[in-house]
């Protein structure tokens, strides 16, 4: 018995809120809040009849503390599941404090203006001190963790697939396959193809500027950077085969090199084709990427965003998108003295996604552990107070409900390694 207001209704939250609806002795009321009501009734009319849950709906400006107060105390919520942008993320989690209300997102903070000064000043020392570039990082949302705790509550932060699952893998592999892990590999790999010649699987904004800015990876417990896509290699997947697959910075290797300080080296690593990268390298150079907004006859309009105008809506891809994805991680360590490798992973059909949940395999990866996760935290499995991370809770019950819920998890103890 438990009411959960969901904020944000795209991709990602269409597919966390069809699926808490399959679960609904456990999520038994639901109010599904976003900017653009018309998309929160239209689901909420999709569901009827599918579902013992009671669903409501609601327009709500997350950019606006207040508003989402009012929201959160006239629906009194045991959780916020904030499944909108990661633009987002401190608006919410203030106003869950100030109601008393436990927290979850998918994604961690980022400005939606990384031109505005006061933010960069802080941005530009912690590119000196930490050493990696990327516009979004945890030091935000930490910043909040004595305040949860204070308040004995809850914030569970990147609970999708990437972060997310790949964390709670991490924990598995410590807790039952290894006594010291040197090294991790976290592979993602999409082998699905949606006929477009350049489309983005899940928000093109938050994607493109994820893509586009520089790699870097964990070694000893420094962050090393190199220029974006300058580390390649070929890797054949279970179940899709050979694929090209480039280092990037990722969120998860912040939180695990704190995490599971033993480990020596962290990297992660996406699939791509090449026609995605031509057309991402031909877009940043003409400046479509950019965020800093130009005077267009008389309009301030900001490149990125008009961009996302022009790209398919990934909610559109779901029919069109055939093939499979794999993510997972490999890791390398040592059990009872002895050297040890291990891979575990998930493969998902993006066409079985959209027979179940009429979405691709992207936001379904993303959807499900969002609502396994919100299981964990409404069933009392996790219940620690404070800002976590998934690596910091115990993985069994949470990868127990995603074998349950639709990404069951594969091993290999004989995995071929990454170079
Ligand atoms: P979409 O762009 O499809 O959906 C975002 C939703 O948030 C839309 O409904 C949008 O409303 C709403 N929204 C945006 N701004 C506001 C606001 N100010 N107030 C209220 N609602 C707002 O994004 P996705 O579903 O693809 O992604 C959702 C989240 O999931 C993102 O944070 C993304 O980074 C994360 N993600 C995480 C992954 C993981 O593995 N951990 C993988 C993929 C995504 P409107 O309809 O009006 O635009």
């Amino acid at each position: 018995m438990s009411r959960v207001l969901v904020i944000g209704c795209g991709g990602v939250a269409n597919v966390a809120i069809r699926k808490c609806c399959q679960v609904d002795d456990v999520f038994t009321e639901l109010c599904i809040a976003s900017r653009t009501k018309s998309k929160c009734d239209a689901l909420a009319e999709a569901l009827k009849g599918k579902t013992k849950t009671v669903v409501t709906t609601a327009q709500v400006d997350a950019d606006n503390v207040d508003e989402l107060v009012n929201l959160i105390n006239s629906y009194k919520p045991d959780l916020v599941m904030n499944i909108a942008l990661p633009y987002q993320d401190l608006t919410i989690m203030d106003a869950c404090l100030i109601c008393g209300v436990n927290y979850m997102d998918t994604a961690n903070y980022e400005p939606e203006d990384t031109d505005d000064p006061e933010w960069r000043k802080i941005y530009e020392k912690r590119c000196k001190e930490q050493g990696f570039s990327a516009y979004f990082d945890y030091s935000w949302q930490w910043a909040y963790r004595e305040k949860f705790e204070q308040a004995g509550l809850t914030a569970l932060l990147g609970c999708g697939f990437d972060p997310g699952v790949t964390q709670a893998y991490c924990a598995y592999a410590k807790k039952h396959e290894f006594d010291t892990i040197d090294t991790i590999d976290i592979l993602d790999c999409n082998g699905g193809d949606h006929g477009y010649a350049f489309a983005t699987n899940f928000n093109p904004e938050v994607n493109l500027r994820e893509v586009s800015a520089p790699g870097s990876y964990i070694e000893n417990g420094k962050w090393v950077e190199i220029p974006a896509m300058s580390i390649k290699r070929e890797y054949d997947f279970d179940c899709v085969g050979q694929k090209d697959m480039y280092l990037l910075h990722h969120e998860e290797l912040e939180s695990l090199a704190v995490n599971i300080p033993e480990v020596k080296r962290i990297r992660f690593f996406m699939t791509f084709g090449q026609s995605y990268l031509t057309h991402m390298k031909c877009l940043e150079n003409v400046g479509m990427l950019s965020t800093t907004p130009v005077n267009f006859e008389g309009h301030e309009i900001v490149p990125i965003k008009f961009l996302k105008a022009l790209l398919p809506d990934p909610a559109s891809l779901g029919p069109r998108t055939h093939g499979k994805t794999n993510i997972g991680c490999i890791f390398t360590g040592k059990k009872d003295g002895q050297d040890k490798t291990y891979y575990i992973y998930n493969v998902c059909d993006h066409q079985e996604c959209y027979k179940e949940v009429e979405s691709q395999a992207i936001s379904y990866t993303t959807g499900v552990p969002a609502m396994c996760g919100a299981l964990m935290l409404l069933t009392g499995k996790w219940t620690t107070k404070g800002v976590h991370t998934v690596e910091e809770f115990d993985p069994d019950p949470f990868i127990e409900a995603l074998d349950k819920h639709g990404l069951p998890k594969s091993e290999s103890h004989n995995p071929v390694l990454v170079d």
